[in-house]
């Protein structure tokens, strides 16, 4: 490999090292799994009124139940007391009782209804926030997943990238390295340029003939760009065919 084309090359990979770097810095993933862990932390939120919520409602129905069956015993005990006495008075008594017990057992089932009515609605919101926790948790571990192997990709990326650069930095005369380093730092990584025709590939500033002739006559491939100083690679065919 020539020392142009080593330099060509070193500028590539870092600039290919470069564009690694911010790539994986972009990744979406641990953002996505930050916003994940946040839904998560509100779900249990809500779950935990839900749970709450619903103990509550059963609370209600346990006692809805008992005062029910204590209605009903009183009914019964009303009702066995009628069957033994033919007291005029006290029947018209117990019949006032009985009908006293029906109002109230008419308005316990009428809570209990709305008491049902509410445990099923919660019971479902319940199991739509477990079902939505566990595709929330299926969500965080796809992304781990995916980061993962970005990570290791990116890796295995860079370790190529850096020992190409070694291999190349190795090729190159200390004089072109120092040029190269202190372009790139300047030019943030596009420190060599190629002259096509008389056009330089970056900085597109046509060269005036005078200082097309110079750059003939120093009579090197790897020379400065006289209006931006980065490197300036000469690949003029007529340039190098005239060199010969
Ligand atoms: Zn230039």
């Amino acid at each position: 490999m020539t020392q142009t084309d080593a330099l060509l090359r070193l500028q590539e990979v870092d600039l290919e090292l470069i564009r690694t770097k911010r790539a994986f810095a972009a990744l979406p993933h641990q953002d996505k799994i930050r916003k994940i862990k946040q839904a998560a932390k509100s779900l249990t939120a809500e779950l935990t009124k839900l749970v709450g919520a619903r103990k509550d409602v059963q609370i209600d129905l346990d006692d809805n139940r008992a005062t029910h069956q204590h209605m009903l015993d009183l009914v019964e005990e009303v009702s066995a007391k009628m069957r033994t006495t033919s007291d005029y008075r006290a029947i018209a008594d117990l019949e006032a009782q009985l009908t006293h017990l029906a109002k109230r057992i008419e308005r316990l089932d009428f809570e209990k209804a709305a008491l049902d009515k509410n445990l099923v609605k919660l019971q479902q919101s319940e199991a739509k926030a477990h079902a939505l926790g566990r595709k929330l948790q299926h969500e965080a571990q796809a992304q781990a997943d995916a980061y993962k192997k970005a990570s290791s990709d990116t890796e295995a990326t860079l370790a190529k990238l850096t020992d190409e650069r070694a291999q190349l930095l190795a090729q190159l005369d200390a004089h072109l390295l120092e040029k190269y380093e202190a372009a790139s730092k300047r030019f943030d990584g596009l420190a060599v340029e190629k002259l096509v025709g008389n056009n330089p590939s970056i900085c597109r500033v046509s060269l005036q003939p005078s200082s097309y002739a110079d750059i003939r006559a120093q009579n090197t491939e790897i020379t400065t760009c006289p209006y931006c100083h980065r490197m300036l690679i000469v690949v003029d065919p007529s340039y190098t065919a005239q060199n010969k």
